[in-house]
């Protein structure tokens, strides 16, 4: 029966509720708005398959020559709608084309974030962009594995704790499976994005959101939600009060303040994120509408760029330099210890009044320790 020694560390992979055989494990929120596992202890063999395959208590050490490069796709209109640089769409598009399946986070009806798959290049369209809320996973590792053993190529992407999730899922290697993983900041509250979202909305049917619209540029995006009846919400991402939230570490999952995947040494194949800091590294590759930082962590990540190279603008860099301006990439999310109340008085308090007072007591907090500390010397 599955018990993380910490629960803080438990990613919500749903590895274990995937490969349970007698589906005696469901996946329930805790009061956070995060999926835990629970176990139906009456209907459990103990076949510890759950405790196997979780990827926290059996983490896969891995050694890679990862290779960085700046790129960002040549077709402008998909490269304004996605996050960065727009790679994601390409490599989506050549696996589509080869008769494959690609699995990604998408907003459901209610734009709640999920996990599902798509087999036609206009569905990709589902999955661009960054969505920054805890996917939910639900069972497409199981879905993922009948898609490898018919044949199917399969693209899969996610956090990197949700890839590492499916690999130990799947244990054992495909040669028809490409995993993507991003540069992750750390996943926000479901419940957190519910309360927003609501707040916001007020009633009207939304019709779309983004988190990262590029009307005043990729580097100073904005929060955009529309409605039904032609209406929209638009904000700077700056001054936007969910964003702020996101960076300020205010909601992320427990298990973000303390991540075991963040390291250069992926179980992805290839790893995607904004190429913060390349008008400093290469300005060649900077114009202001989104430039990827791609990381390149084995052979079947190598061809699947070959494979896009005529459709793209790209130039290897040092991984070392980039890093230095993409620090999630190996470092976890501060651990606010206005967290706490935040989830206190999340029913209590107006989000942005949540937010507001949240983050303005973590920086009297941030200061007080920073004067003490010169005191002390
Ligand atoms: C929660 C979160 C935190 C991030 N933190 C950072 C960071 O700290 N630094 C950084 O450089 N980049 C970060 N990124 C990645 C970055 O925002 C872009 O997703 C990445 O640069 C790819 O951009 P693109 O233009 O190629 O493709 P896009 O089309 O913009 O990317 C779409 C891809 O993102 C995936 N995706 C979207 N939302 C989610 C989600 N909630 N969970 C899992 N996968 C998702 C889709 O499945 C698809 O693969 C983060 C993304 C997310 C979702």
């Amino acid at each position: 029966m599955i018990d993380i020694v910490d629960k803080k560390d438990c990613t919500g992979c749903w590895g274990c509720a995937n490969i349970c055989p007698k589906s005696c494990i469901t996946m329930k929120k805790n009061k956070e708005g995060f999926d835990y596992p629970i176990v139906n202890e009456d209907d459990c063999i103990k076949c510890k398959k759950c405790i196997n395959v979780c990827p926290i208590l059996h983490k896969e050490e891995i050694e890679n020559n990862a290779v960085a490069y700046a790129c960002f796709n040549k077709d402008e209109e998909v490269r304004i709608e996605s996050s960065s640089g727009g790679i994601f769409t390409l490599i989506a598009t050549n696996v589509i084309k080869d008769n494959g399946v690609v699995f990604g986070a998408r907003f459901n009806d209610l734009f709640e974030v999920e996990h599902s798959y798509v087999e036609s290049v206009e569905d990709i369209k589902a999955f661009r962009g960054s969505k920054y809320v805890q996917s939910k996973i639900g069972y497409t590792f199981t879905e993922v594995k009948k898609f490898l053993e018919n044949g199917r190529k399969v693209l899969f992407s996610g956090t990197p704790c949700q890839i590492g999730g499916l690999k130990s899922f799947l244990g054992k290697n495909y040669e028809n499976l490409i995993c993507i993983d991003i540069i992750c900041h750390g996943v926000p509250s479901p419940l957190a994005w519910n309360k927003y979202k609501n707040e916001i909305s007020n009633g009207k049917k939304i019709t779309d959101i983004s988190f990262r619209d590029k009307t005043y540029g990729w580097k100073d995006y904005s929060f955009r939600m529309e409605f039904e009846d032609g209406t929209s919400y638009f904000e700077k991402g700056s001054e936007n009060k969910y964003i702020r939230g996101f960076i300020g570490d205010i909601y992320l999952r427990n298990s973000c303040y303390q991540c075991k995947f963040k390291t250069l040494h992926r179980q992805s194949d290839l790893t995607l994120a904004d190429f913060w800091g390349i008008e400093n590294i290469n300005e060649d590759m900077y114009d202001g509408s989104g430039t990827s930082f791609v990381i390149v962590n084995s052979e079947i990540g190598n061809q699947v760029l070959k494979k896009i190279e005529e459709k793209i603008e790209i130039k290897e860099v040092n991984l070392g330099n980039a890093i230095k301006y993409n620090i999630s990439a190996i470092q976890s999310s501060y651990n606010n210890p206005r967290r706490k109340y935040f989830f206190k008085n999340i029913s209590k308090l107006k989000f942005d009044k949540l937010v507001e007072k949240s983050l303005k007591e973590d920086f009297i907090i941030r200061l007080k320790t920073k004067v003490k500390k010169i005191i002390k010397i």
